[in-house]
């Protein structure tokens, strides 16, 4: 496992995502397995009484909270802090989003050599601090939009806002087997745009059976000599077009009925132990790369009482990045299932911020006061 050679961009905190299976898009075949990733991680202290911050314990009352630190919270927090709304970002116990698992990021615009994710998101976040903002590494646990000032409480500090964007982002899901875990970065990703270049000429897998894994399964065979898409069933969920032309990609190869048991490989990934889901038989296929492609599960559980969300669980967004709460921004993959790119993710967060900071200015709210009384 190499690290990237950059000094350590956060500071302090070694993140170990070997064990985790709720974070999403992962690193391939430019592995970051042994990578410590160093947050300072601003913990705001436990407050003193019920519902109150403890003194010291830093800004916890801002005309502007950021939920998340991906590109969307964190291009939001650049663009409401250079606007003076002094934001404070709570940026989740695991922050910098799906980057911080992916290696080298080749499609973002301005690093024309590639970058490595989390370096990416480290100059992202030293970029909104520059300009004042407060992050805070916590996990928002819930939120009261009932009345403004909106209240967050995050490891039992209560925060106030007058306006909020949500920029929670999504996971990608996991089969949740160990050998999935320990060999990601390793050959195992939960992103073609990001990882498929690693596998040219290589022989690799798709596992799922929606429009994701057909999509990436087709955009794959760009780069591997085989793609072999694997499905549990014998039906789809992906359109019937999506299948049809895999069906005439002669360097796809669909495989139904068919389970993975495990990932072979100790360093890396060589193989896969399959099952016939049906017949219950076992087999083995030599592959060298596997991507997972069984959906992504937006981060929502603080929010979804609040704000409307579509059949998939995703946040619903009017009007660009307006929730159906006057004050409530959404931004980035929480509400975006259909591109998930960093930079598209970004763009929405300069979005949020900037209608927030319209909206905030319709309410009397600019950088030199606050209207709410706190
Ligand atoms: P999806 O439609 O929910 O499909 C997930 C697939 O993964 C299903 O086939 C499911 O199998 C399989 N799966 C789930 N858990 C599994 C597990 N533990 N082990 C093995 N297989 C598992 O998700 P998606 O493909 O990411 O698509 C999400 C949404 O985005 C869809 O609405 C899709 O149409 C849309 N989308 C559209 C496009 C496009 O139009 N270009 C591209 C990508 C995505 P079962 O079928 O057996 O449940």
């Amino acid at each position: 496992m190499t690290a990237p050679d950059q000094p350590a961009p956060f500071g302090g905190l070694t993140i170990d995502f070997s064990a985790d299976t709720s974070v999403a898009a992962p690193a391939a075949s430019a592995p970051l397995g042994g990578l410590s990733i160093a947050f300072a991680p601003e913990v705001a202290a436990a407050p003193v009484g019920p519902g109150t911050a403890a003194e010291g314990a830093g800004r916890t009352e801002s005309k502007l909270v950021i939920v998340g630190s991906g590109p969307a919270g964190l291009t939001a927090a650049i663009y409401a802090a250079r606007a003076n709304l002094e934001p404070i970002v709570l940026g989740g116990s695991t922050p910098g989003g799906q980057l911080m698992l992916t290696s080298d990021v080749e499609n973002y615009p301005g690093f024309p050599e590639g970058i490595q994710g989390p370096e990416l998101m480290a100059a992202f976040r030293s970029q909104a601090e520059r300009f004042g903002t407060r992050i805070v590494d916590v996990d928002v646990d819930r939120v009261d939009l009932s009345e403004r000032p909106f209240r967050l409480w995050a490891r039992g500090v209560e925060y106030r806002a007058d306006a909020v964007v949500v920029a929670t982002g999504a996971s990608a899901m996991w089969l949740g087997l160990e050998s999935e875990t320990r060999l990601r970065g390793r050959g195992v990703s939960a992103c073609a745009t990001c990882d498929g270049f690693f596998f040219k000429d290589r022989e690799i897998a798709v596992v799922g059976g929606g429009d994701t894994a057909f999509e990436e399964a087709s955009y794959l065979t760009r780069f591997a000599s085989k793609v072999h898409l694997l499905h549990r069933r014998d039906e789809f969920r992906a359109s019937r077009i999506m299948v049809e032309r895999a069906r005439a990609n002669p360097k796809l190869e669909i495989h139904t009925n068919t389970g993975i048991d495990e990932v072979l490989g100790d360093a890396k990934v060589e193989g896969l132990a399959l099952r016939d889901t049906v017949t219950g038989e076992p087999r083995t296929m030599p592959i060298e790369g596997l991507f997972i492609a069984i959906g992504h599960k937006p981060n929502t559980e603080a929010f979804r009482d609040w704000l409307e969300v579509d059949a998939k669980g995703y946040l619903v967004a009017h009007d660009e990045t307006h929730s159906k709460i006057e004050g409530v921004f959404i931004a980035g993959d929480v509400h975006d299932h259909r591109y998930r790119q960093a930079i598209t993710a970004a763009g929405d967060g300069c979005k949020a911020a900037i209608d927030a900071e319209r909206w905030l200015e319709t309410q009397g709210i600019t950088e030199a006061n606050t209207l709410t009384a706190w």
